[in-house]
Protein backbone atom coordinates (compact mmCIF):
# COMPACT_ATOMS: atom_id res chain seq x y z
CA UNK A 1 0.00 0.00 0.00
CA UNK A 2 1.53 3.46 -0.86
CA UNK A 3 2.25 4.90 2.67
CA UNK A 4 0.91 8.78 1.18
CA UNK A 5 -2.69 7.25 0.61
CA UNK A 6 -2.55 4.96 3.62
CA UNK A 7 -1.86 8.09 5.76
CA UNK A 8 -4.21 10.24 4.13
CA UNK A 9 -7.05 7.97 4.23
CA UNK A 10 -6.68 6.83 7.75
CA UNK A 11 -6.41 10.90 8.64
CA UNK A 12 -9.03 11.23 6.56
CA UNK A 13 -11.32 8.51 8.68
CA UNK A 14 -10.25 9.91 12.27
CA UNK A 15 -11.57 13.42 11.07
CA UNK A 16 -14.64 12.20 10.03
CA UNK A 17 -16.49 12.44 13.03
CA UNK A 18 -15.70 15.21 14.84
CA UNK A 19 -16.21 16.97 10.81
CA UNK A 20 -19.29 14.93 9.89
CA UNK A 21 -21.18 16.43 13.51
CA UNK A 22 -19.76 19.84 13.81
CA UNK A 23 -22.20 22.68 13.57
CA UNK A 24 -23.26 23.26 10.03
CA UNK A 25 -21.83 27.13 10.77
CA UNK A 26 -18.01 25.96 11.22
CA UNK A 27 -17.86 24.18 8.00
CA UNK A 28 -19.58 27.40 6.28
CA UNK A 29 -16.42 29.46 8.02
CA UNK A 30 -13.85 26.96 6.64
CA UNK A 31 -15.12 26.80 3.18
CA UNK A 32 -15.48 31.10 3.26
CA UNK A 33 -11.72 31.22 4.79
CA UNK A 34 -10.83 28.77 1.87
CA UNK A 35 -12.07 31.32 -0.62
CA UNK A 36 -10.40 34.35 1.30
CA UNK A 37 -7.57 32.67 1.00
CA UNK A 38 -7.93 31.78 -2.65
CA UNK A 39 -8.28 35.59 -3.01
CA UNK A 40 -5.62 36.99 -1.26
CA UNK A 41 -2.90 34.48 -3.42
CA UNK A 42 -3.70 37.23 -6.01
CA UNK A 43 -1.18 37.63 -8.88
CA UNK A 44 0.74 34.17 -7.59
CA UNK A 45 -2.15 32.09 -8.68
CA UNK A 46 -2.99 33.95 -11.63
CA UNK A 47 0.23 33.59 -12.93
CA UNK A 48 1.28 30.12 -11.47
CA UNK A 49 -2.26 28.64 -13.27
CA UNK A 50 -1.09 30.34 -16.78
CA UNK A 51 2.75 29.12 -16.60
CA UNK A 52 1.04 25.76 -15.78
CA UNK A 53 -1.64 25.49 -18.02
CA UNK A 54 -1.41 27.79 -20.54
CA UNK A 55 -5.03 29.41 -19.85
CA UNK A 56 -5.41 32.97 -20.33
CA UNK A 57 -4.91 35.81 -17.13
CA UNK A 58 -8.64 36.75 -17.94
CA UNK A 59 -9.99 32.62 -18.01
CA UNK A 60 -7.63 32.01 -14.99
CA UNK A 61 -8.94 35.03 -12.98
CA UNK A 62 -13.08 34.24 -14.60
CA UNK A 63 -12.16 30.64 -13.06
CA UNK A 64 -11.26 31.59 -9.57
CA UNK A 65 -14.12 34.27 -9.00
CA UNK A 66 -16.29 31.12 -10.19
CA UNK A 67 -14.14 29.05 -7.53
CA UNK A 68 -14.58 31.61 -4.49
CA UNK A 69 -18.36 32.01 -5.39
CA UNK A 70 -18.86 28.07 -5.26
CA UNK A 71 -17.15 27.65 -2.15
CA UNK A 72 -19.11 31.01 -0.30
CA UNK A 73 -22.66 29.06 -2.07
CA UNK A 74 -21.91 25.77 -0.60
CA UNK A 75 -20.54 27.49 2.58
CA UNK A 76 -24.25 28.80 2.23
CA UNK A 77 -25.90 25.23 2.08
CA UNK A 78 -23.91 24.10 4.88
CA UNK A 79 -25.31 26.76 7.36
CA UNK A 80 -28.40 26.85 6.15
CA UNK A 81 -28.59 23.05 6.72
CA UNK A 82 -32.13 22.11 4.69
CA UNK A 83 -29.67 20.06 2.80
CA UNK A 84 -30.54 16.98 5.33
CA UNK A 85 -34.15 16.74 3.92
CA UNK A 86 -35.38 15.89 7.74
CA UNK A 87 -38.59 13.71 7.21
CA UNK A 88 -40.83 12.53 10.75
CA UNK A 89 -43.28 9.87 10.49
CA UNK A 90 -45.43 10.49 13.81
CA UNK A 91 -46.18 7.43 15.90
CA UNK A 92 -49.63 6.11 16.21
CA UNK A 93 -50.09 4.03 19.19
CA UNK A 94 -53.59 3.56 18.63
CA UNK A 95 -53.25 1.90 14.97
CA UNK A 96 -52.31 -2.45 14.87
CA UNK A 97 -50.09 -3.13 14.62
CA UNK A 98 -49.12 -0.29 16.65
CA UNK A 99 -46.99 2.75 14.27
CA UNK A 100 -43.21 3.62 14.94
CA UNK A 101 -41.94 6.75 14.61
CA UNK A 102 -39.76 6.94 11.98
CA UNK A 103 -37.51 10.28 11.61
CA UNK A 104 -34.83 10.15 8.87
CA UNK A 105 -32.35 12.56 7.30
CA UNK A 106 -29.27 12.66 4.81
CA UNK A 107 -26.01 11.92 6.22
CA UNK A 108 -22.28 12.43 5.08
CA UNK A 109 -21.08 9.24 3.68
CA UNK A 110 -17.33 9.17 4.80
CA UNK A 111 -13.75 9.91 3.33
CA UNK A 112 -14.19 11.14 -0.12
CA UNK A 113 -11.57 11.20 -3.08
CA UNK A 114 -11.66 13.41 -5.96
CA UNK A 115 -10.09 13.60 -8.95
CA UNK A 116 -8.82 17.40 -9.79
CA UNK A 117 -9.76 17.76 -14.18
CA UNK A 118 -7.05 19.28 -15.67
CA UNK A 119 -9.03 21.79 -17.67
CA UNK A 120 -10.41 23.22 -14.34
CA UNK A 121 -7.39 23.78 -12.92
CA UNK A 122 -9.31 25.81 -10.18
CA UNK A 123 -12.65 25.21 -10.05
CA UNK A 124 -12.92 21.49 -11.26
CA UNK A 125 -9.48 20.95 -9.27
CA UNK A 126 -8.13 21.29 -5.53
CA UNK A 127 -11.11 23.64 -4.31
CA UNK A 128 -12.96 23.16 -6.55
CA UNK A 129 -17.06 22.32 -7.13
CA UNK A 130 -15.86 18.43 -5.87
CA UNK A 131 -14.41 19.40 -2.97
CA UNK A 132 -16.88 22.51 -1.95
CA UNK A 133 -19.91 20.27 -1.96
CA UNK A 134 -18.35 17.40 0.03
CA UNK A 135 -16.93 19.58 2.37
CA UNK A 136 -20.41 21.16 2.79
CA UNK A 137 -22.42 18.10 3.98
CA UNK A 138 -19.35 16.57 6.41
CA UNK A 139 -17.21 14.41 4.59
CA UNK A 140 -13.41 15.03 4.55
CA UNK A 141 -11.78 15.29 1.17
CA UNK A 142 -8.39 13.72 -0.23
CA UNK A 143 -7.75 15.33 -3.89
CA UNK A 144 -5.80 13.62 -6.55
CA UNK A 145 -4.14 16.64 -7.74
CA UNK A 146 -3.90 16.38 -11.64
CA UNK A 147 -0.26 15.95 -13.11
CA UNK A 148 -0.58 18.87 -15.20
CA UNK A 149 -1.32 22.00 -13.15
CA UNK A 150 1.19 20.39 -9.61
CA UNK A 151 2.30 24.26 -8.34
CA UNK A 152 -1.36 25.47 -8.98
CA UNK A 153 -2.81 22.42 -6.87
CA UNK A 154 0.39 22.82 -4.00
CA UNK A 155 -0.55 26.40 -3.67
CA UNK A 156 -4.44 25.57 -3.09
CA UNK A 157 -3.64 22.87 -0.76
CA UNK A 158 -1.92 25.03 1.33
CA UNK A 159 -4.86 27.19 1.74
CA UNK A 160 -7.16 24.37 2.13
CA UNK A 161 -4.63 23.32 5.17
CA UNK A 162 -4.22 27.33 6.71
CA UNK A 163 -8.04 27.73 6.79
CA UNK A 164 -8.61 24.40 8.14
CA UNK A 165 -6.12 24.88 11.06
CA UNK A 166 -7.77 28.79 11.50
CA UNK A 167 -10.97 26.84 11.44
CA UNK A 168 -9.56 24.32 14.60
CA UNK A 169 -10.57 21.36 12.22
CA UNK A 170 -8.42 18.14 12.26
CA UNK A 171 -5.31 17.75 9.88
CA UNK A 172 -6.80 14.68 8.59
CA UNK A 173 -9.97 17.22 7.26
CA UNK A 174 -8.47 17.44 3.71
CA UNK A 175 -5.29 16.03 2.00
CA UNK A 176 -3.30 16.68 -1.07
CA UNK A 177 -2.19 13.38 -2.88
CA UNK A 178 0.53 14.79 -5.38
CA UNK A 179 2.43 11.29 -6.55
CA UNK A 180 1.42 11.76 -10.30
CA UNK A 181 0.53 8.01 -11.24
CA UNK A 182 -2.24 5.74 -11.63
CA UNK A 183 -1.07 3.73 -9.10
CA UNK A 184 -1.69 6.17 -6.71
CA UNK A 185 -5.41 6.98 -7.57
CA UNK A 186 -6.51 3.24 -7.84
CA UNK A 187 -4.85 2.73 -4.38
CA UNK A 188 -6.84 5.32 -2.63
CA UNK A 189 -10.42 4.46 -4.40
CA UNK A 190 -9.48 0.81 -3.36
CA UNK A 191 -8.74 2.06 0.16
CA UNK A 192 -11.42 0.62 2.70
CA UNK A 193 -11.63 3.59 4.78
CA UNK A 194 -12.69 5.64 1.55
CA UNK A 195 -16.60 5.86 1.29
CA UNK A 196 -17.26 7.73 -2.32
CA UNK A 197 -15.30 9.38 -5.07
CA UNK A 198 -16.09 11.64 -7.93
CA UNK A 199 -14.03 12.07 -10.83
CA UNK A 200 -13.80 14.48 -13.71
CA UNK A 201 -11.61 13.98 -16.74
CA UNK A 202 -11.22 11.06 -19.51
CA UNK A 203 -13.72 8.29 -20.37
CA UNK A 204 -10.34 5.55 -19.62
CA UNK A 205 -9.86 7.18 -16.62
CA UNK A 206 -12.85 7.35 -14.98
CA UNK A 207 -13.86 3.92 -15.90
CA UNK A 208 -10.64 2.05 -14.83
CA UNK A 209 -11.74 3.91 -11.31
CA UNK A 210 -15.15 3.24 -11.46
CA UNK A 211 -14.50 -0.54 -12.13
CA UNK A 212 -11.51 -0.28 -9.12
CA UNK A 213 -14.38 2.21 -6.77
CA UNK A 214 -17.15 -1.27 -7.91
CA UNK A 215 -14.72 -4.08 -7.63
CA UNK A 216 -13.48 -3.39 -3.86
CA UNK A 217 -14.87 -6.36 -1.04
CA UNK A 218 -17.24 -3.41 -0.34
CA UNK A 219 -17.99 -1.40 -3.56
CA UNK A 220 -18.58 2.81 -3.18
CA UNK A 221 -20.29 5.06 -4.75
CA UNK A 222 -17.87 6.73 -7.89
CA UNK A 223 -19.17 9.53 -9.79
CA UNK A 224 -17.12 10.15 -13.17
CA UNK A 225 -18.12 12.65 -15.62
CA UNK A 226 -16.14 11.69 -18.69
CA UNK A 227 -17.08 14.20 -21.29
CA UNK A 228 -19.70 14.36 -24.13
CA UNK A 229 -20.22 15.55 -28.07
CA UNK A 230 -23.16 17.93 -26.77
CA UNK A 231 -25.19 17.79 -30.11
CA UNK A 232 -26.85 20.89 -31.99
CA UNK A 233 -29.91 20.45 -34.20
CA UNK A 234 -30.59 23.27 -35.93
CA UNK A 235 -34.17 23.71 -37.43
CA UNK A 236 -33.74 25.73 -41.15
CA UNK A 237 -36.58 28.70 -40.31
CA UNK A 238 -34.57 29.18 -37.33
CA UNK A 239 -31.19 29.10 -38.68
CA UNK A 240 -32.72 31.25 -41.98
CA UNK A 241 -33.82 34.30 -39.70
CA UNK A 242 -30.79 33.63 -37.19
CA UNK A 243 -27.66 32.87 -39.49
CA UNK A 244 -24.97 35.15 -38.05
CA UNK A 245 -26.21 34.91 -34.24
CA UNK A 246 -25.63 31.24 -35.00
CA UNK A 247 -22.69 31.02 -37.03
CA UNK A 248 -20.51 33.60 -34.62
CA UNK A 249 -21.72 31.72 -31.43
CA UNK A 250 -21.34 28.40 -32.80
CA UNK A 251 -17.98 29.32 -33.76
CA UNK A 252 -17.00 30.96 -30.24
CA UNK A 253 -18.38 27.80 -28.75
CA UNK A 254 -16.30 25.33 -30.56
CA UNK A 255 -13.26 27.47 -30.47
CA UNK A 256 -13.47 28.94 -26.69
CA UNK A 257 -10.40 27.53 -24.61
CA UNK A 258 -8.71 25.51 -27.69
CA UNK A 259 -12.21 23.53 -27.22
CA UNK A 260 -10.93 22.15 -23.97
CA UNK A 261 -14.25 22.14 -22.32
CA UNK A 262 -16.61 18.62 -21.61
CA UNK A 263 -19.70 20.90 -23.16
CA UNK A 264 -17.83 21.50 -26.50
CA UNK A 265 -20.15 21.52 -29.63
CA UNK A 266 -18.83 18.36 -30.80
CA UNK A 267 -21.74 17.96 -33.78
CA UNK A 268 -24.04 19.60 -35.45
CA UNK A 269 -27.07 18.46 -37.36
CA UNK A 270 -28.55 20.47 -40.69
CA UNK A 271 -30.70 20.27 -42.71
CA UNK A 272 -28.70 20.49 -46.49
CA UNK A 273 -30.82 23.82 -48.05
CA UNK A 274 -29.83 27.17 -49.00
CA UNK A 275 -29.45 28.43 -45.25
CA UNK A 276 -27.18 25.74 -44.24
CA UNK A 277 -24.83 26.00 -47.19
CA UNK A 278 -24.39 29.76 -46.33
CA UNK A 279 -23.50 28.56 -42.94
CA UNK A 280 -21.02 26.21 -43.89
CA UNK A 281 -19.47 29.13 -45.80
CA UNK A 282 -19.72 31.50 -43.01
CA UNK A 283 -18.41 28.68 -40.86
CA UNK A 284 -15.72 27.77 -42.85
CA UNK A 285 -14.57 31.55 -43.50
CA UNK A 286 -14.20 32.08 -39.42
CA UNK A 287 -12.71 28.80 -38.60
CA UNK A 288 -9.83 29.33 -41.58
CA UNK A 289 -8.98 32.64 -39.53
CA UNK A 290 -8.69 31.18 -36.11
CA UNK A 291 -5.56 31.27 -34.78
CA UNK A 292 -3.79 28.29 -33.34
CA UNK A 293 -3.41 27.58 -29.28
CA UNK A 294 -1.72 26.73 -26.50
CA UNK A 295 -3.62 23.27 -25.56
CA UNK A 296 -3.24 22.19 -21.22
CA UNK A 297 -0.63 19.70 -21.92
CA UNK A 298 1.29 18.28 -24.75
CA UNK A 299 -0.60 14.75 -24.35
CA UNK A 300 -3.56 16.25 -24.34
CA UNK A 301 -2.49 17.87 -27.86
CA UNK A 302 -0.87 14.48 -29.35
CA UNK A 303 -4.74 12.94 -28.25
CA UNK A 304 -6.57 16.10 -30.07
CA UNK A 305 -3.57 15.26 -33.44
CA UNK A 306 -4.31 11.98 -33.81
CA UNK A 307 -7.92 11.88 -33.25
CA UNK A 308 -8.09 14.57 -35.87
CA UNK A 309 -5.83 12.43 -38.60
CA UNK A 310 -7.85 9.55 -37.79
CA UNK A 311 -11.50 11.66 -38.59
CA UNK A 312 -9.50 12.57 -41.75
CA UNK A 313 -9.52 9.40 -43.13
CA UNK A 314 -13.05 8.32 -42.00
CA UNK A 315 -14.64 7.41 -45.71
CA UNK A 316 -17.69 9.81 -45.77
CA UNK A 317 -15.87 12.68 -44.14
CA UNK A 318 -13.76 15.58 -45.42
CA UNK A 319 -12.37 18.56 -43.91
CA UNK A 320 -14.62 21.76 -44.47
CA UNK A 321 -11.71 24.59 -42.85
CA UNK A 322 -8.58 24.52 -40.60
CA UNK A 323 -7.67 27.21 -39.05
CA UNK A 324 -4.37 28.55 -38.21
CA UNK A 325 -2.10 24.99 -38.28
CA UNK A 326 0.26 24.08 -35.02
CA UNK A 327 3.19 24.21 -36.93
CA UNK A 328 2.42 27.83 -38.29
CA UNK A 329 4.05 28.63 -34.68
CA UNK A 330 7.16 28.28 -32.85
CA UNK A 331 7.49 27.86 -29.08
CA UNK A 332 5.27 25.85 -27.59
CA UNK A 333 4.69 23.61 -30.51
CA UNK A 334 4.37 20.47 -28.86
CA UNK A 335 1.40 22.03 -27.33
CA UNK A 336 -0.48 23.92 -30.05
CA UNK A 337 -3.96 23.43 -32.12
CA UNK A 338 -5.35 24.31 -34.54
CA UNK A 339 -9.10 24.42 -35.11
CA UNK A 340 -10.79 21.77 -37.23
CA UNK A 341 -14.40 21.68 -38.81
CA UNK A 342 -15.56 18.64 -40.64
CA UNK A 343 -18.86 17.58 -42.38
CA UNK A 344 -20.46 14.45 -43.20
CA UNK A 345 -24.05 13.14 -44.19
CA UNK A 346 -26.64 11.58 -41.29
CA UNK A 347 -26.14 7.71 -43.11
CA UNK A 348 -22.60 8.16 -42.23
CA UNK A 349 -22.86 9.38 -39.16
CA UNK A 350 -25.42 6.70 -38.42
CA UNK A 351 -23.01 4.49 -39.36
CA UNK A 352 -19.52 4.84 -37.82
CA UNK A 353 -19.69 4.65 -34.14
CA UNK A 354 -16.47 6.84 -34.16
CA UNK A 355 -18.00 9.89 -35.09
CA UNK A 356 -20.23 9.72 -32.09
CA UNK A 357 -16.93 9.84 -29.87
CA UNK A 358 -15.63 12.88 -28.27
CA UNK A 359 -12.74 15.06 -30.12
CA UNK A 360 -11.26 16.57 -26.90
CA UNK A 361 -10.36 20.10 -28.72
CA UNK A 362 -11.32 22.57 -30.88
CA UNK A 363 -13.36 20.69 -33.41
CA UNK A 364 -16.44 20.28 -34.52
CA UNK A 365 -18.02 17.86 -37.17
CA UNK A 366 -21.20 19.02 -39.56
CA UNK A 367 -24.03 16.58 -40.21
CA UNK A 368 -25.97 17.35 -43.30
CA UNK A 369 -29.42 15.99 -43.24
CA UNK A 370 -32.19 15.40 -45.84
CA UNK A 371 -34.86 16.26 -43.82
CA UNK A 372 -35.56 17.29 -39.95
CA UNK A 373 -36.88 13.60 -39.71
CA UNK A 374 -33.39 12.46 -39.78
CA UNK A 375 -32.85 14.85 -36.62
CA UNK A 376 -34.39 12.02 -34.52
CA UNK A 377 -33.04 9.02 -36.15
CA UNK A 378 -29.28 10.41 -35.68
CA UNK A 379 -30.44 11.65 -31.84
CA UNK A 380 -31.82 7.74 -30.94
CA UNK A 381 -28.04 6.80 -32.28
CA UNK A 382 -26.55 8.72 -29.69
CA UNK A 383 -25.27 7.73 -26.72
CA UNK A 384 -25.46 9.32 -23.31
CA UNK A 385 -24.73 12.98 -23.65
CA UNK A 386 -24.43 16.22 -20.92
CA UNK A 387 -26.11 18.58 -22.88
CA UNK A 388 -28.19 18.69 -25.96
CA UNK A 389 -29.32 21.83 -28.11
CA UNK A 390 -32.47 22.65 -30.41
CA UNK A 391 -32.35 25.52 -32.26
CA UNK A 392 -35.59 26.22 -33.21
CA UNK A 393 -39.03 28.73 -32.89
CA UNK A 394 -40.88 29.05 -29.52
CA UNK A 395 -42.64 26.02 -28.78
CA UNK A 396 -42.47 24.09 -31.85
CA UNK A 397 -40.31 21.45 -30.54
CA UNK A 398 -42.86 20.88 -27.47
CA UNK A 399 -43.80 17.44 -27.33
CA UNK A 400 -41.70 16.31 -30.47
CA UNK A 401 -40.21 13.42 -31.29
CA UNK A 402 -36.91 14.98 -30.55
CA UNK A 403 -37.42 16.51 -27.63
CA UNK A 404 -38.33 13.25 -26.29
CA UNK A 405 -35.45 11.48 -27.50
CA UNK A 406 -32.59 13.60 -26.48
CA UNK A 407 -34.36 13.87 -23.09
CA UNK A 408 -33.44 10.10 -23.07
CA UNK A 409 -29.93 11.12 -23.83
CA UNK A 410 -28.69 14.36 -21.99
CA UNK A 411 -28.98 15.85 -18.93
CA UNK A 412 -29.44 19.53 -20.36
CA UNK A 413 -31.33 20.63 -22.86
CA UNK A 414 -30.37 24.09 -24.14
CA UNK A 415 -32.87 25.82 -26.26
CA UNK A 416 -31.27 28.58 -28.97
CA UNK A 417 -28.14 28.76 -27.33
CA UNK A 418 -24.85 27.01 -27.04
CA UNK A 419 -23.55 24.42 -24.45
CA UNK A 420 -20.83 26.16 -22.80
CA UNK A 421 -20.94 27.83 -20.01
CA UNK A 422 -22.58 25.65 -17.28
CA UNK A 423 -24.49 28.24 -14.54
CA UNK A 424 -23.65 27.11 -11.35
CA UNK A 425 -26.90 27.21 -8.90
CA UNK A 426 -29.93 25.28 -7.83
CA UNK A 427 -31.33 23.68 -10.68
CA UNK A 428 -28.15 23.20 -12.63
CA UNK A 429 -27.93 19.40 -14.08
CA UNK A 430 -24.24 18.85 -15.22
CA UNK A 431 -24.43 14.85 -15.77
CA UNK A 432 -26.24 12.72 -17.80
CA UNK A 433 -26.63 9.14 -19.06
CA UNK A 434 -23.46 6.74 -19.45
CA UNK A 435 -20.81 7.22 -20.74
CA UNK A 436 -21.15 11.11 -20.15
CA UNK A 437 -21.42 9.90 -16.59
CA UNK A 438 -21.21 7.28 -14.59
CA UNK A 439 -24.48 7.65 -12.96
CA UNK A 440 -27.30 9.79 -14.43
CA UNK A 441 -28.98 11.10 -11.41
CA UNK A 442 -26.79 12.90 -10.27
CA UNK A 443 -25.01 16.68 -11.25
CA UNK A 444 -22.00 17.66 -10.77
CA UNK A 445 -22.37 21.73 -11.13
CA UNK A 446 -24.48 23.60 -8.85
CA UNK A 447 -25.55 23.18 -5.32
CA UNK A 448 -27.36 19.62 -5.97
CA UNK A 449 -23.97 18.09 -6.31
CA UNK A 450 -23.65 17.31 -2.72
CA UNK A 451 -26.75 14.42 -3.02
CA UNK A 452 -23.22 12.02 -4.43
CA UNK A 453 -21.82 12.70 -0.88
CA UNK A 454 -24.60 11.83 1.22
CA UNK A 455 -26.76 8.77 2.47
CA UNK A 456 -30.29 8.64 4.17
CA UNK A 457 -30.56 7.26 7.94
CA UNK A 458 -33.65 6.26 9.41
CA UNK A 459 -34.48 6.32 13.40
CA UNK A 460 -37.19 3.87 14.80
CA UNK A 461 -38.61 4.22 17.87
CA UNK A 462 -41.83 2.75 19.38
CA UNK A 463 -44.61 4.15 19.68
CA UNK A 464 -45.17 5.10 23.23
P1 LIG B 1 -7.41 11.84 -17.50
O1 LIG B 1 -6.36 11.18 -18.29
O2 LIG B 1 -8.72 11.14 -17.42
O3 LIG B 1 -6.84 12.08 -16.03
C1 LIG B 1 -7.69 12.55 -14.99
C2 LIG B 1 -7.21 11.99 -13.66
O4 LIG B 1 -7.39 10.58 -13.62
C3 LIG B 1 -5.75 12.25 -13.41
O5 LIG B 1 -5.60 12.52 -12.02
C4 LIG B 1 -5.08 10.95 -13.76
O6 LIG B 1 -3.96 10.90 -12.93
C5 LIG B 1 -6.15 9.91 -13.40
N1 LIG B 1 -6.15 8.73 -14.25
C6 LIG B 1 -6.25 8.72 -15.60
N2 LIG B 1 -6.26 7.46 -16.08
C7 LIG B 1 -6.20 6.64 -14.99
C8 LIG B 1 -6.19 5.24 -14.81
N3 LIG B 1 -6.25 4.39 -15.86
N4 LIG B 1 -6.11 4.75 -13.57
C9 LIG B 1 -6.04 5.59 -12.52
N5 LIG B 1 -6.04 6.93 -12.61
C10 LIG B 1 -6.12 7.46 -13.83
O7 LIG B 1 -7.72 13.29 -17.99
P2 LIG B 1 -6.75 14.44 -18.55
O8 LIG B 1 -5.33 14.11 -18.28
O9 LIG B 1 -7.26 15.69 -17.98
O10 LIG B 1 -7.05 14.50 -20.10
C11 LIG B 1 -7.01 13.41 -20.96
C12 LIG B 1 -8.29 13.36 -21.78
O11 LIG B 1 -9.44 13.46 -20.93
C13 LIG B 1 -8.47 14.52 -22.74
O12 LIG B 1 -7.81 14.34 -23.94
C14 LIG B 1 -9.99 14.54 -22.88
O13 LIG B 1 -10.41 13.64 -23.86
C15 LIG B 1 -10.51 14.10 -21.56
N6 LIG B 1 -10.97 15.19 -20.67
C16 LIG B 1 -12.28 15.26 -20.37
C17 LIG B 1 -12.72 16.23 -19.50
C18 LIG B 1 -14.14 16.34 -19.12
O14 LIG B 1 -14.57 17.43 -18.76
N7 LIG B 1 -14.90 15.26 -19.06
C19 LIG B 1 -11.84 17.12 -18.92
C20 LIG B 1 -10.50 17.00 -19.22
C21 LIG B 1 -10.09 16.02 -20.09
P3 LIG B 1 -2.58 10.16 -13.28
O15 LIG B 1 -2.31 10.35 -14.73
O16 LIG B 1 -1.65 10.85 -12.36
O17 LIG B 1 -2.85 8.74 -12.90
Amino acid sequence: MNEEVNLAANAAAAAFRQYATSPGSKRAQFLREIADGIEQLGDTLIECVNRETALPAVRVANERARTCMQLRLFAGIAEQGAWTGERNDLADAGRNPPKPNVRSCLRPLGPAVIFAASNFPLAFSVAGGDTAAALAVGCPVIVKAHPAHPETSALIGKVIGEAAAKCGLPNGVFSLLTDGTHETGLAIVQHPLIKVGAFTGSQRGGLALWRAAQQRDEPIPFFAEMGSINPLFIFPETLARNAELIATGLHASMTLGVGQFCTQPGVIFLVEDDASRALLDRLAALVSATPAGDMLSASICESYASAIEERGKMQGVRILASGESASHNSGNAGRRAGAVLFVTDASTFISHSGLAQEVFGPSSLLVLCRSTADYVRCAESLQGQLTATIWAEDGMCDNSDLLWALEQKAGRIVFNGFPTGVEVGSAMMHGGPFPATTDSRFTSVGTRSIYRFVRPVAWQRPAA
